[in-house]
Order: C-alpha cells, then sequence, then structure tokens
C-alpha cells in the first residue's frame, strides 16, 4: 500500500499528574478481608491530558499572506487578481484536450502539499489513515519540476482516483515576504491534464476564493473562532454524505474562513450561509473537470474537518475507494466487585442500587441513534464476589440475577500488580478469575482477554508466559504512554515480551476513577486543572469537555476502548444518574447533531479481530484498478481481508490462484462495504453492480 504510516493522529499528550492525589499505598493481597484494605489504589493516577479541550485556531498559509488581507477591504477586488498574479492565472489553465476512452484508474489518493508544514496536510493524512485508503503525498517544494506525467499515469492507465491539495494555489513563501505556487506552470499543466484525461476528482482543502475556483472575489474573511460560520446543505451534497445530518446547521470554527458567492451556473454550491456565500462548492470545468473547494482551513482536530473527510474522500473518488469507516464506542468500567479508594478520602463500591440504574440507563441509551449497539463492558475481580468480602454486599447477588446486558472481561483475582510478580502467582490471578467468571455463570466470557489492573504487567516475562499459558492472546495498553500508542490508526500493539499477544491501545480520559458524584469530579477536576484554566470549572463545563474528547474519537472511527471505573457508575443522587451516563449522554447530544448512524460495540476479542484485520491490510500491498469496462481487479502481495467502500459487487468475473476469495459485504452509515479476502499473491476481477 501506499500508506505512509504516520504517528497516530490526535494522540493525547499526556501529563502525568505530579499532585499527590493518592496515597501511595497499594492493597496487599495477604490483607484483604476487610471493607478497609479491599480496595484499588492508583499512585501514579489520574492521567492528566491538557491538550484535548484547548480550541487551536487553524490559520492556512494563504490567509497569512502578507497584505492579501488588508486588501480584502479595498472596494476594487481587481487589486487582488493583481495581488494574486500568477497563481490564479496558472490554476485556471485549462486542459488541452478531451479525457480518454477506456481508461481505468487506480483506488488511490494524489496528496500534494505546497510544503511539509501546510496546514491540511495531517488532515488529509489523518482521514485517509484511519479509512485506510492508500495515498501518496506530493510536497512540491521538495521535489520541485518532479510532477510529471509518468508519475501520474502510464498510457491508459491513470495511477490516482482523486487528488487533493492541501490549498487551491499551493501556495507558499520561499521568503516570508513574496508567495509563489509551489507547482510550476508545466506542473499545473500536467495535473490538470491527467484529471481531464481520467476524469479524476480534485479537492482543495483550503484557499483563497477565486473565478477560477468557481467564486467570486470574498468580500469578507474572519477567524471563526467563537464565531462559527454556519450553513445549510444543498440537495446536491446529499448523496456524499449519507451519514451526516444534513438537516441541521453546520458551523465551521476555530479557523480563518473567507465569504464569497459562487461565480456562476459551473458552480454547485454544497454548503451556504444564511447570506448565500457558498462555504463548499464544486466548479465544473469545461474541459470536465470537477474541482471541490472549502473557503475554510482544515486540520486534524477540527470537528468540522472530521466530519467532513469522509464524505469528501467519497466523492473525490466518485463513491468507490479501498479501506472502510465504523464508528465504535466500548466503555471499560474497571474494577467492579470491587472498592476504590476516593477524591479526596473514604472509598466506594457499587451496590445493587448503582447497578440498577447503570441496566436502567443503558436500556434507555440503547433506544438513541449512538447507542443501538451499545453495551458496557465490565471489567471485574471476582475476589469482591466472595462473601464477607464485603458487609452488606448486595452488589453480587444482584449481579448474578443480571448480568447479561454486559459484557465481561478479567481484570484478574484480586486487582494484583503484575509489574514483579512471579509466574505462579501471575498464574494464580487469571485462573482464579477465570473460576470466579464460570462460578458467577457470566455470559459471554471470554479467557482470551484481560485488562490488567493498572495496565501493570506488560514487560513483566513471567507474567506474560502466564498470560500466554492460560490462554490469554488480548491485553489492553494505555494510549497516554507513548510507547503504548500503535503505529497507525486501528492496529493493536504487539505485546513487548511476546508479540503473539496483542494489545488493544485503550485511551483514558478526564473521568477520573476516583470519582463517583459531580462534586468529587468537579472537586478533583479543578484542584488538578484550576492553575490551567485560571478559575474552576463547572460539572456542566468538565462534561461538555470530556464529551467533546469522547466525540473526537467517535467521528474519527476511532477503534480503541475507553477507560472508566466502577465508581463512575454510582447511582449519585438517587435518581439514576451516574457521572458516566451524563457523560456519554452528553457524547450522544453532540454525536447525533452530526450522525445519523449507530456506532458499533464488539466484545474485546472482536475488536482484537479487527484491529489484527487491519494490520494486515495495511501490510497487504493491495493495488486496486477501477476498470474501463465496470470492473475492479484487487491484487495483493501478502493475503488480507481488503475493505472496498462503495463497491456492489457483481460477482467474480476471474481470478488467479485454485481458491476462489471470500467475498461478504454489509451496509453500513448509507453505504455498502465489500470484504475481499484474498490469499498472498492473488488477484480476482469483480463485476460491479
Ligand atoms: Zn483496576
Amino acid at each position: 500500500m501506499k500508506n505512509a504510516l504516520s504517528s497516530p493522529s490526535g494522540s493525547e499528550e499526556a501529563v502525568r499528574s505530579t499532585n499527590a492525589t493518592q496515597p501511595d499505598v497499594m492493597s496487599n493481597k495477604s490483607s484483604l478481608g476487610t471493607t478497609q484494605t479491599l480496595r484499588v489504589s492508583f499512585p501514579q493516577k489520574p492521567v492528566v491530558f491538557l491538550d484535548i479541550v484547548v480550541k487551536r485556531f487553524t490559520r492556512s498559509v494563504a490567509a497569512s499572506r502578507p497584505g492579501l488581507l488588508a486588501k480584502l477591504d479595498r472596494p476594487a477586488h481587481g487589486v487582488l487578481a493583481l495581488a494574486l498574479g500568477l497563481l490564479l492565472t496558472l490554476a485556471g489553465r485549462p486542459a488541452a484536450h478531451a479525457a480518454l476512452t477506456n481508461s481505468s484508474t487506480d483506488l488511490a489518493v494524489l496528496v500534494v502539499s505546497a510544503t511539509a508544514d501546510d496546514a491540511a496536510l495531517p488532515a488529509i493524512r489523518q482521514a485517509l489513515d484511519f479509512l485506510g485508503t492508500p495515498y501518496t503525498v506530493h510536497v512540491a517544494t521538495a521535489q520541485p519540476g518532479s510532477l510529471t506525467a509518468e508519475k501520474l499515469a502510464t498510457g491508459t492507465r491513470g495511477f490516482y482516483s482523486s487528488v487533493m491539495l492541501t490549498d487551491s494555489q499551493l501556495a507558499y513563501s520561499p521568503d516570508g515576504s513574496t508567495w509563489t505556487s509551489a507547482l510550476s506552470t508545466p506542473e499545473w499543466a500536467t495535473l490538470t491534464q491527467y484529471q481531464a484525461d481520467f476524469g479524476v476528482r480534485q479537492i482543495n482543502w483550503s484557499g483563497y476564493p477565486t473565478p477560477d475556483t468557481g467564486f467570486n472575489w470574498p468580500t469578507a474573511a474572519f477567524d471563526s473562532t467563537g464565531n462559527p460560520a454556519r450553513g445549510s446543505w444543498t440537495t446536491a451534497a446529499r448523496s456524499s454524505f449519507p451519514y451526516l445530518v444534513t438537516t441541521h446547521q453546520f458551523a465551521v470554527s476555530n479557523v480563518w474562513t473567507y465569504l464569497a458567492t459562487p461565480l456562476d451556473t459551473n458552480t454547485t454550491v454544497w454548503l451556504a450561509d444564511a447570506q448565500g456565500h457558498a462555504l463548499i462548492a464544486v466548479k465544473q470545468h469545461a474541459d470536465g473537470r470537477e474541482v471541490l473547494s472549502m473557503t475554510f482551513d482544515n486540520a486534524p482536530w477540527l470537528t468540522h474537518s472530521i466530519v467532513l473527510s469522509h464524505g469528501l474522500v467519497t466523492w473525490a473518488n466518485k463513491g468507490l475507494f479501498l479501506g472502510e469507516r465504523h464508528t465504535y464506542l466500548s466503555a471499560q468500567i474497571d474494577d467492579v466487585f470491587l472498592a476504590d479508594e476516593m477524591w479526596p478520602n473514604g472509598e466506594f463500591r457499587q451496590s445493587a442500587r448503582d447497578w440498577a440504574a447503570t441496566i436502567a440507563w443503558q436500556n434507555k441509551f440503547r433506544t438513541r441513534t449512538l447507542g443501538r449497539n451499545f453495551r458496557y463492558d465490565m471489567v471485574f475481580n471476582g475476589l469482591g464476589t466472595v462473601p464477607g468480602q464485603y458487609e452488606n454486599d448486595d452488589l453480587t447477588p444482584y449481579v448474578r440475577t443480571n448480568k447479561s446486558m454486559f459484557k465481561w472481561i478479567s481484570h484478574t483475582y484480586t486487582h494484583l500488580n503484575l509489574d514483579n510478580v512471579d509466574y505462579a502467582t501471575a498464574l494464580s490471578e487469571i485462573t482464579m478469575n477465570n473460576q470466579a467468571a464460570s462460578g458467577m455463570g457470566l455470559p459471554g466470557y471470554n479467557k482470551v482477554n484481560m485488562v490488567t489492573g493498572q495496565i501493570s504487567g506488560l514487560q513483566n516475562p513471567q507474567f506474560i508466559k502466564a498470560a500466554y499459558d492460560a490462554g490469554i492472546r488480548y491485553l489492553v495498553s494505555d494510549t497516554s504512554i507513548p510507547s503504548h500508542r500503535p503505529a497507525s490508526p486501528n492496529v493493536g500493539v504487539p505485546n513487548f515480551v511476546d508479540p503473539r499477544i496483542l494489545m488493544i491501545p485503550r485511551h483514558a480520559n478526564n473521568l477520573f476513577f476516583n470519582v463517583s458524584t459531580p462534586e468529587e469530579w468537579t472537586g478533583e477536576y479543578n484542584h488538578i486543572y484550576r492553575a490551567y484554566w485560571g478559575r474552576d470549572l463547572s460539572y456542566t463545563e468538565i462534561v461538555d469537555n470530556q464529551a467533546e474528547l469522547l466525540l473526537g474519537f467517535l467521528l474519527k472511527g476511532d477503534v480503541s476502548p475507553l477507560m472508566f471505573h466502577q465508581p463512575n457508575l454510582r447511582d449519585y443522587n438517587g435518581a439514576g444518574n451516574t457521572l458516566l451516563g451524563d457523560l456519554l449522554d452528553a457524547v450522544a447530544n453532540k454525536y447525533e447533531k452530526l450522525y445519523n448512524f449507530p456506532a458499533l460495540s464488539p466484545t474485546m476479542n472482536n475488536l482484537a479481530v479487527l484491529l489484527q484485520r487491519r494490520q494486515d491490510y495495511n501490510a497487504s500491498g493491495v493495488v486496486a484498478t477501477r476498470n474501463a469496462d465496470n470492473t475492479v481487479t484487487l491484487t495483493v502481495t501478502k493475503g488480507a481481508r481488503i475493505p472496498v467502500t462503495g463497491l456492489v459487487s457483481g460477482g467474480i468475473v476471474s481470478f488467479t490462484g485454485t481458491v476462489a476469495p471470500v467475498i461478504s459485504a454489509e451496509n453500513y452509515a448509507g453505504q455498502r462495504i465489500t470484504y475481499v479476502t484474498l490469499a498472498a499473491g492473488a488477484s480476482v476481477t469483480l463485476k460491479r453492480n
């Protein structure tokens, strides 16, 4: 594949709190047996995320061109044309001849950036990396003059099914004062000719609106931070955004935004504000080229960029591309059946009432669009179910009769830290919890999964050997630790000691393990973040802030599960409210204003299957070609299951090898996704319906 595996996008720059909010003690196994000692504390927690909530302003290179903004205020827009000068002329160069007949194109994206630092480049990369869509990045200033016809096609075969530019004119400043295009005149001609020849669409991910891109000269430009540009969707946009709630206004914020009206009937507006400015529009050129432009900037952390990207990829590739997008929501609740040390003091263990509230909330959540498939993952310690461990334990008997609506994952028997345990102790922790699961009759419990207490033991050969011997194949890692992060989106991390065990990257967040009420959460949150914010945040603000974080994972299609703890599911007001329920409701309120389809909530071992499939797919070396005769050919060097979005298979035309490839498909979020499982070195041609 052409994917450049980049570091995970949106990764948290976690800061380990130096606030000594936790006693530096761990429960001692030998002294377990009283309410006072059977509790979980985390000397190293909480993990603190500082970057999640900062509304960063993004400004493209075009907006920072000296003189350009000042000239916006002038009435004579002819001055602008002069200022932009050569760039516009070149970008508007018409192609010399009509489209080729009998042409084919590979299903891959050509991304052209002026420099390696263009603001939109990481947004484009993030979108394609999460999808698993192959792409090549051409940084024009790094390879001047090298965008030649041979790079784009050979004969009637084109190498790219779409072109994405970070900036409509690929403007950059070589000296900090003058501005020019990073592509030469011959390179622009080559690129536009390719698009005309092969019917390949282009997207400009930012740029100054011009007549050449389908706009009248802009009448205003502004920073939309705190003052979003709000647009309404037109019918023309909807086929590319089947997953989007297009009946609501769409907000573009935290970026430099130009306001310009559409030029003429060759411009099709997709998103327009109340004054008729086109925020997204497609220009149809006389030579057949179609170019979509956005009049605002994009960056990987911006909600509008994340939400738009899937529809943009869909349109650019005429509805057919390699890769797939799903939305996932997995909430793992650690320490179930144990007590946790609370902030600022005391301890908490769920009661039957809390469990009942959790069941009621989940049932309600499952009636919502986002939550239709949702079930909590209960990550439990069997010792807490032993009679006598906790006084007045009404939780264990209640769970015995109300356990079928959750997923169950082992968290070791006693919550022992596994960093330095020997083999026998580790094995006992694993097998005793398996026995506890059997004793409780926990439905769907699978011995291949485990979440270790404090994410410990991952580098302890004694524990890892015991885990493998006991049948464990999947553990979780903590993405707030750099070495625990995946090499690219939606793949796993092979265990450091034994790569046969796959670690599922799990996201921490600021709903701390040791809070169960709004008072506790706001108290601890403000204790940690008061200096950062310069004030105390309210409960509503904190919930909103963390909901934004989780929303980002969902919108991107991040498969990673989320970390929570049993105190977060306390019925804190006697009315059935829990901190996590409040948070997930807030997430759903945001999500359902944007997306119209449910998230998936797979079991932990099924999550691992998804990660492994993506890993194999990334390594498959797949080349896919859309042929002139309405077929698609897929070829791999290594065996993998290849996802193709937008392919409605009409059956196999031909294949190599002795065994026919396996084809399956699903409809999800308004699109058809076909999966083609190929053996190493195999090739298949499918008819398109
Ligand atoms: Zn735990």
